[in-house]
């Protein structure tokens, strides 16, 4: 009877451990790692109700940089330094101009990146057709005398459209007068010029000669990193100050370029 017991209880074991080991098997079934595919109904109610979102913040203002020339247009050269052309200087001043506005809090669209050439009109229509609030316009000058010198920034007056002549002019001033506070160079003013990419736009539009190629001086400036650095810096509090007084619309101050250099190769 003892030996019947026992061996009931020993088939009742292997039972179990059989039908355990059926159970759970020793491989873990592979999971699927392609994610499944969650289509969104607009018109499907959220299944729970969902903290009120936060009012959408008023849409960042776009500036458009457009550093000028580029491609089989030059632009002006150095005389006694051959591989400054205006293109590349232009595209550079742009690159450092754009780095600082996005850390202002601003948007960018740049008209070109690299050295290609662009039509005016495309310039001025990519501007129009991104509804950009501001186009600044990146140059650097040149002149029959190599005496002449510094900087100037014009903007396109009109009888058409007052509102944006008067902006226009105001943003001309605003960077115009950090531009020669950080470089230190000769004012020639901001002027009225009949230039293409700033009388086609829409928006407020200036543009800026950032000194004479053709001056000896001034050229061994623009050779200087840090010179072109503050040419971009000046620009940049020109139209974040302009925006603070004429919009309203405060931006978190960058730092100052010495303090954070932006990493762009020259
Ligand atoms: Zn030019």
């Amino acid at each position: 009877m003892k030996n019947a017991i026992f061996s009931f209880f020993c088939f009742l074991v292997l039972l179990c451990e059989c039908s355990c080991a059926r159970n759970l098997p020793k491989v873990y079934p592979v999971v699927s790692e392609a994610s499944p595919t969650i289509t969104y109904d607009v018109l499907t109610p959220a299944p729970m109700s969902l903290p009120a979102a936060a009012p959408f913040p008023r849409r960042r203002p776009l500036i458009v940089i457009d550093p000028g020339h580029g491609g089989k247009d030059f632009g002006t050269e150095a005389p006694t330094a051959t591989i400054f052309k205006e293109k590349n200087l232009n595209l550079i001043t742009a690159k450092i101009l754009d780095g600082y506005l996005k850390q202002m809090g601003f948007r960018t669209i740049m008209t070109r990146t690299t050295d290609t050439f662009i039509s005016l009109d495309a310039r001025a229509n990519l501007a129009n057709e991104s509804q950009a609030d501001l186009f600044v316009s990146l140059h650097y000058n040149s002149a029959p005398s190599s005496q002449a010198e510094g900087i100037e920034v014009f903007f396109y007056r009109t009888d058409g459209d007052k509102e944006r002549v008067a902006s226009s002019k105001k943003l001309a001033e605003s960077v115009l007068r950090y531009v020669i506070d950080l470089t230190e160079a000769k004012s020639r003013g901001v002027k009225h010029g009949d230039l293409a990419v700033i009388r086609k736009t829409k928006m407020p539009a200036v543009l800026v000669e950032g000194g004479f190629m053709t001056n000896n001086q001034e050229m061994t400036k623009l050779g200087d990193p840090s010179y072109i650095k503050s040419i971009a810096w000046g620009v940049a509090r020109g139209i974040q100050v302009y925006y603070n007084q004429t919009r309203g619309v405060p931006f978190r101050s960058a730092q100052s370029p010495l303090e954070k250099p932006l990493n762009i190769k020259i």
